[in-house]
């Protein structure tokens, strides 16, 4: 044993089912989830944006906390020299570079600078919020690989997939920021080809990360089909034992059960728990949502995403489409285990 913090990295490219995902881990007395922690240092630090409580960033509890757990405070914090580092390390064109086995030692110094923040990241909130594992959704694999040169953590990696088809929709759809407390702002669009390259080079980086660290691949469609086996599968992973419990947030009893015998005297929904709100940093804007969750996988990008962008994006990420399953024109069956 060592007392390395544990971090579970959910990776992989945004409108997965990231935010729905952390919101339901994060139930759990022992899981403390903070958002995504690569958006930190410009979208908190800087712009002092809403945590996912509701307060401004410089308002929450928590984050100053585990800012001064961490760093003696965030006025400690050069955000600048951070960004510079990150640029240098932290970029998808550097993951070659970070794949291999060996690093020069400027870069070595480099990247383990930047995984130390991190680090006392994590270590400060499990610190602060007494949990057992934080769950980071940072989701980018650029990152991953910077955290798994880290010289004392606990990184287990979670690689959600999701069908290329419905993120293409996901990221065609203009999607407000609610997070932005001076102005309007919105989330990033992106064209079918694209979400096509960046779904693609994504992932491809994921299975290139399983050979330095333990990656879980993880398919929404699954975890939509099955979010009960989904949570136990993924605290399995996390080392952590099996918390029915943490269900309860589900707003239909079915979801809580999913193919383990339903617990004896089923609560009625009128008696969910209230939804434990999770101070994150950025995500998409469900986050802020208080109550019952409901899981659901959305197929608006059936019907929705025109013809043409569905037959771009479709035979622009053939390969990997093919390996996770997500076949055929229609994709009624796509979900389908063989
Ligand atoms: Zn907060």
């Amino acid at each position: 044993m060592t007392d390395n913090p544990r971090v579970l990295f959910v990776g992989g490219l945004g409108r997965s089912g990231s935010t729905l995902l952390e919101l339901l881990l994060a139930q759990s007395a022992d899981v403390c989830a903070v958002g995504e922690v690569v958006h930190l240092w410009e979208r908190a630090l800087g712009a002092d944006e809403r945590c996912g409580c509701g307060e401004r960033f410089t308002g929450c509890p928590f984050w100053q906390r585990v800012g001064e757990h961490a760093f003696g405070g965030w006025s400690a914090v050069d955000r600048d020299e951070m960004l510079a580092l990150k640029d240098r390390v932290d970029r998808t064109r550097h993951i070659p570079r970070l794949a291999k086995s060996s690093l020069s030692p400027e870069q070595l110094a480099d990247v383990r600078a930047y995984a130390a923040r991190y680090t006392r990241i994590y270590r400060a909130a499990l610190a602060v919020s007494g949990a057992r594992v934080v769950v980071d959704s940072s989701k980018h694999a650029s990152l991953a690989f910077a955290l798994s040169w880290a010289e004392a953590l606990d990184l287990r990696v979670l690689h959600l997939v999701r069908d290329s088809r419905a993120v293409a929709y996901s990221w065609g759809k203009q999607v407000r920021r609610p997070e932005v407390v001076d102005g309007e702002d919105f989330m990033p669009t992106f064209s079918p080809l694209e979400v096509s390259k960046l779904w693609t080079a994504q992932n491809a980086a994921f299975h290139l990360l399983a050979a330095r660290a333990q990656v879980l691949r993880l398919r929404y469609e699954d975890f939509t089909a099955d979010p009960a086996g989904t949570v136990r599968r993924l605290r399995e992973f996390a080392g952590l034992p099996d918390d029915p419990a943490a269900l309860r947030i589900l707003a239909d009893p079915a979801d809580r059960t999913g193919s383990a015998p339903p617990a004896p005297g089923g609560e009625p929904a009128s008696s969910l728990a209230s939804l434990v709100r999770v101070h994150s940093v950025a995500g998409n804007p469900l986050r802020f949502n208080g109550g019952p969750l409901t899981v659901r996988r959305d197929e608006a990008w059936r019907t929705r995403l025109p013809r043409r962008s569905r037959a771009v994006v479709s035979l622009a990420t053939l390969p990997l489409r093919l390996r996770y399953g997500y076949l055929g024109q229609r994709g009624s069956d796509s979900v389908e285990e063989p």
